[in-house]
């Protein structure tokens, strides 16, 4: 008995399973062809998740950026720390989706 990643919803199972039990796809009747095409499209839709993530980061430090410079809010008050902490949190989660994204072409 080996364990084979389901690959539709990429969940560990056992190879005598005929029928993931996590998502109930067929997976004996999938081939060898139709299954790297299944795990080429959950690589892309990985990678799309991790670009929109790192887009909506971008934003966060961006618009947090702006309304420090415009707005010009007093240091240390509630607006003050929204605006620095969006520009803090959406760098560091930028950086980090940008890694994942180095690190997941790099599998290819
Ligand atoms: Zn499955």
């Amino acid at each position: 008995m080996a364990i084979i990643r389901c690959p539709k919803c990429a969940k560990s199972i056992s190879d005598k399973h005929s029928q993931c039990p996590h998502c109930q796809s067929n997976v004996a009747e999938l081939n060898a062809e139709q299954v790297q095409q299944l795990q080429r499209e959950q690589r892309i839709k990985k990678q799309q998740m991790f670009m929109n993530h790192s887009f909506l980061a971008l934003i966060l430090f961006l618009g947090g950026f702006f309304c420090l410079y415009f707005l010009q809010p007093q240091e240390k008050t509630l607006q003050w720390y929204a605006y620095t902490s969006a520009i803090g949190i959406g760098c560091i989660w930028y950086l980090i989706n940008r890694i994942i994204l180095v690190t997941l072409k790099k599998k290819k």
